[in-house]
């Protein structure tokens, strides 16, 4: 049992879940199993120039420019997608009624290049805003430290559906404990836990386990690890 955002104790499969996830869970199921279940980790060049970038909006803090509420390092919760997170920006805007509507800024490394996995994870901070704020959050922005570009991001219909199927994909996945087989894609190459997962042979266990039982039939019998004679009889009568 674990204790969610709202107090009381939760089952594992009603926990409340990294936000982050469903940015994983968009690129590749496996990933996200790998992450979240197995507790993999891996950097690469790409994950630590992302977190420099992070480094630099994480400070929590806030700041007024061009007729803007500026806050950092945001914390976020949705009862909703049961996923709490930390948005790098929130830039809040005077209503002319009253009241201020939030507008998420997600920070990336790398020129301008808005993947569906980005515009979930920021789809996800908005809904967070929604209900912690309870006003209709319709716009937010991605920018891209590379390019120095903000590419503003409008939170469609169907853009909110894809967040709300990443996040029960992402409960179903880690309620289930399991780590789907691998199905090697050209965005493989982009992943820092390519290494750890092995997609090729991973993708195909059965061809591994055949190339093994072929390398110890060339080798032969000598190839073989002997028993011991310290070595339980029960074992050595299974052999
Ligand atoms: S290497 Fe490919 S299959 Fe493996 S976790 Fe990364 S993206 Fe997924």
């Amino acid at each position: 049992m674990v204790t969610g955002p709202s107090g009381p104790s939760l089952s594992e499969s009603d926990a409340y879940l990294p936000l982050s996830g469903l940015q994983h869970v968009v690129f590749c199921e496996r990933q996200a199993a790998l992450i979240h279940i197995e507790r993999v980790w891996q950097e690469n060049l790409a994950t630590v120039q992302g977190q420099i970038v992070h480094q630099r909006v994480d400070q929590p803090g806030r700041d007024h420019r061009r007729g803007l509420r500026v806050a950092r390092a945001v914390p976020l919760v949705s009862h909703r997608l049961r996923v709490t997170g930390i948005a790098d920006t929130v830039e809040f805007r005077k209503e002319p009624g009253g009241g201020e509507t939030p507008c998420p800024v997600e920070f990336k490394r790398g020129p301008a290049r808005p993947r569906l996995a980005d515009q979930v994870q920021l789809c996800a901070q908005a809904l967070c805003l929604e209900e912690q704020h309870a006003r209709p959050v319709l716009q937010g922005a991605l920018f891209y430290d590379a390019s120095h570009r903000r590419v503003p991001i409008e939170f469609t219909t169907e853009l909110r559906a894809a967040t709300l199927q990443a996040a029960q994909r992402f409960h179903t996945l880690v309620a289930q404990k399991r780590v789907p087989r691998a199905s090697p894609a050209p965005h493989c190459r982009a992943c820092s836990l390519e290494p750890l997962c092995l997609p090729l042979l991973s993708a195909h266990p059965e061809r591994t386990t055949a190339y093994i039982a072929r390398l110890f039939a060339d080798l032969g019998e000598d190839a073989i690890p002997k028993t011991t004679d310290s070595e339980d009889p029960e074992v050595r009568r299974a052999r």
